[in-house]
């Protein structure tokens, strides 16, 4: 009987002890508690919110081409801040099984296929170690304009580095033809989409799994017409990141303007 009550007072003595530190104790209920866990959730979102960038040219010209400094600034920047860039690819796996990144990971791309691709991104590429996609459009090389680049050449990008993906045949606007819907724009629009890829496959020698739509405009139909053709994502320019939990067919990417500064380019990818 003694032994019980020792017990009791035990139990009612701790239990006064827990109830007395949980309202006295700053570190059980604070403000500073809750804007910890603010800051937790903020930090497991921000590890969900991935940045995909979309740069042009790098010779300086017009808005969307970077001047060589400017654009190696931007890579010195995502090595100092310590965010890792990740191959396109390890994003869609990521999609298909949801799972936050560890650290703070960006995807970086290129559009259309420029000279500078070759004398001025590889090395660029080769130096930092960073993996980039480039979306080219077949007709730039089957028609022999002068890009300077060749389907050899992009090989060799494709095995350095620099994964070469679709963007189309003739970089036409795929909206327009969609919308006119006659025989011989639906005729184009599967040039567009599906040959252009297998032109592509059999030049490069492996399979193309992504589409970026030129100038970033698309409808449904599109959509569905590239996932019909077997494309495995498409790629917009719709404004914001890509939220690992949201495995969305269609993915966003950042147009990255030459006059962002280096501040401007932080936010866009925290
Ligand atoms: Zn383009």
């Amino acid at each position: 009987m003694k032994k019980i009550i020792i017990l009791i007072i035990l139990i009612v003595f701790s239990l006064v002890i827990s109830l007395w530190l949980f309202f006295n104790i700053p570190e059980f209920h604070n403000e500073e508690n809750i804007v910890w866990k603010k800051k937790e959730n903020e930090i497991k979102t921000r590890l969900l919110a991935i940045p995909i960038l979309l740069y042009h040219n790098i010779d300086g010209k017009g808005a969307f081409s970077m001047d060589l400094p400017v654009i190696r600034s931007h890579f010195q920047l995502f090595k100092n801040k310590k965010i890792r860039v990740i191959k396109l690819s390890e994003l869609i796996n990521r999609l298909d099984k949801p799972v936050p990144f560890d650290d703070r990971v960006i995807v970086i791309t290129f559009d259309d296929g420029f000279n500078s691709m070759y004398t001025k991104l590889l090395p660029l590429v080769k130096e930092f170690q960073y993996p980039v996609t480039l979306f080219i459009y077949s007709d730039l090389f089957m028609k022999m304009k002068k890009t300077g680049l060749n389907w050899e050449k992009l090989r060799y990008l494709d095995k350095n580095g620099i994964d070469i993906q679709a963007h189309s045949k003739s970089h036409a606007d795929l909206v327009h033809l969609s919308g006119e819907n006659t025989p011989g724009s639906r005729g184009n629009l599967f040039r567009e989409i599906y040959l252009s890829k297998k032109a592509m496959e059999i030049y490069l020698g492996k399979e193309i799994l992504f589409f970026a739509f030129p100038y970033g405009k698309y409808d449904l139909n599109i959509v569905e017409l590239a996932s019909v053709a077997g494309y495995k994502r498409v790629f917009s320019t719709d404004y914001g990141s890509n939220i690992i939990t949201r495995n969305n067919y269609s993915l966003r990417r950042q147009h990255i303007k030459r006059n962002y500064t280096l501040n401007e380019l932080e936010k866009l990818i925290q």
